[in-house]
C-alpha cells in the first residue's frame, strides 16, 4: 500500500512552522486516539499514521530528508528500522510530550519542586448569613511553609545544590533507539535539586503541619454548592514548591421559616377561618423583620402571595428575588358547647350551593367519572 504523504495525513503544508505542525498533530491525534475510539482499526491506523508523520516531521533532519526524497529519504535513515514498523511503546512516548500540557502531565514532569495539594473546607452558613454575607474565620490544618529553613528544606546556612543527574532540569532525555524518551529524574525526583544537609526542623520537607486559621469573606447571596476560592492558602509545596488553594464550600442549613430556590423565598401562613372568609391584615415574616400582607375576603387556603423584592440577591447579581407566602386555613380546635351551637346555626345557613362553588362542581365531577356505575 503506498504510504500517504506526511503533511497530507497531518493536513498542512509543506512549508509549515514546527509550532502549526504540533497542534496539527494534537487535533489529528485526539480525534483519533485510541481511548477515545476504542476497538477502531481505523482510527488506530489514522492514530499511528498521524504519529509517524510527527515523528519525522518534528525533526529537522529528518523533515529535510523527507521534503527532498520522500519516503525513500528515510528508508535507509540510521535508528530508523524502517518508519513503517511503528508500534509498541513508540508513539506514546512522543504523545505524552505534545500532550503532557493537555492531559495535566505526569506528576514531576514540570521541573522544579511539586505544587502543594488543594484543601476544601465546608463551611456551614445560616441562611440570613448566606444572604447578607459574612466575615468568618475558620481553622484549617494544612503544611505550612517551614519557618526554620523558609521552605527550601535545607539546613539554615546550607542551601540545596543543583542536581547533576538532570543539571537542575527535573527531567531527563534518554535515548530508547529511535526515540528520545522524557522521564522525570530519578536522582532529584523531578525537583532539579538535591538536598544534603536536611533542615531538622521539617526532615528536609520544607513544610510543616500547622493549623491556619483564615478570614474569609463571604459574598451576600451565596448559597449550597457555591466554593469561595482562596488562592494560595492550600498546602506549601514541598521544598519551596508553590502552595495550592483553598475552596471554601458553602453549605446553607435548613431553616425554621423559609425555603430557598434560588433568589425566591418561600415561607408557609397559617390564617384564622375569620381572616380566610372576610380578609383581614397578617403578619409574615421576612428577612428584614416582619411585614403586613392583606389578605382579600373569601381567599382561599393554600393561596400564594407574592412580595417582591423580599427574597433573596444572587451572589452573582441581577435583581433581588421575591418572597412567596403561602396562606393556610387553620381549622379552630378546642371549641366551647357555645361556640360549636354557633358553628351549627352557621352551618345551617349555609345551605346554598353558592357558599361552597369548588365543592359542588368536584361532586358534579366525581359523578361524571363514576358514570352509571352503581355504588
Ligand atoms: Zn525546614
Ligand atoms: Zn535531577
Amino acid at each position: 500500500m503506498a504510504k500517504r504523504d506526511y503533511y497530507e495525513v497531518l493536513g498542512v503544508d509543506k512549508g509549515t512552522s514546527d509550532a502549526e505542525l504540533k497542534k496539527a498533530y494534537r487535533r489529528v491525534a485526539m480525534k483519533y486516539h485510541p481511548d477515545r475510539n476504542p476497538d477502531d482499526a481505523k482510527a488506530e491506523e489514522k492514530f499511528k499514521e498521524a504519529s509517524e508523520a510527527y515523528e519525522v516531521l518534528s525533526d529537522s533532519q529528518k523533515r529535510a530528508a523527507y521534503d527532498q526524497y520522500g519516503h525513500e529519504g528515510l528508508e535507509g535513515a540510521a535508528g530508523m528500522g524502517g518508519a513503517g514498523g511503528f508500534g509498541g511503546g513508540g508513539f506514546s512516548d512522543i504523545f505524552g510530550d505534545v500532550f503532557g500540557d493537555i492531559f495535566g502531565g505526569a506528576a514531576g514532569r514540570r521541573g522544579g519542586p511539586a505544587r502543594g495539594a488543594d484543601l476544601r473546607y465546608n463551611l456551614e452558613l445560616g441562611l440570613e448569613e448566606a444572604v447578607k454575607g459574612k466575615a468568618v474565620k475558620i481553622k484549617v490544618p494544612t503544611l505550612v511553609s517551614c519557618g526554620t529553613c523558609n521552605g527550601s528544606g535545607a539546613k539554615p546556612g546550607t542551601s540545596p545544590t543543583t542536581c547533576t543527574t538532570c543539571g537542575g532540569h527535573g527531567q531527563v532525555r534518554m535515548q530508547q533507539g529511535f526515540f528520545s524518551v522524557q522521564q522525570t529524574c530519578p536522582t532529584c525526583r523531578g525537583t532539579g535539586s538535591i538536598i544534603s544537609d536536611p533542615c531538622s526542623a521539617c526532615h528536609g520537607q520544607g513544610r510543616v503541619e500547622e493549623t491556619k486559621t483564615l478570614s474569609v469573606k463571604v459574598p451576600p447571596g451565596v448559597d449550597t454548592g457555591d466554593r469561595i476560592r482562596l488562592a494560595g492558602e492550600g498546602e506549601a509545596g514541598a521544598e519551596g514548591g508553590p502552595a495550592g488553594d483553598l475552596y471554601v464550600q458553602v453549605h446553607v442549613r435548613e431553616h425554621e421559616f423559609f425555603q430557598r430556590d434560588g433568589k425566591n423565598l418561600y415561607c408557609e401562613v397559617p390564617i384564622s377561618i375569620f381572616e380566610a372568609c372576610l380578609g383581614g391584615e397578617i403578619e409574615v415574616p421576612t428577612l428584614d423583620g416582619r411585614v403586613k400582607l392583606r389578605v382579600p375576603a373569601e381567599t382561599q387556603t393554600g393561596k400564594l402571595f407574592r412580595l417582591r423584592g423580599k427574597g433573596v440577591s444572587s451572589v452573582r447579581g441581577g435583581t433581588t428575588g421575591d418572597l412567596m407566602c403561602r396562606v393556610v386555613l387553620e381549622t379552630p380546635v378546642n371549641l366551647s358547647k357555645d361556640q360549636k351551637d354557633l358553628l351549627e346555626k352557621l352551618r345551617d345557613s349555609m345551605k346554598s350551593k353558592k357558599h361552597s362553588p369548588r365543592q359542588e362542581s368536584w361532586f358534579e365531577g366525581m359523578k361524571n367519572f363514576f358514570g352509571d356505575m352503581k355504588l
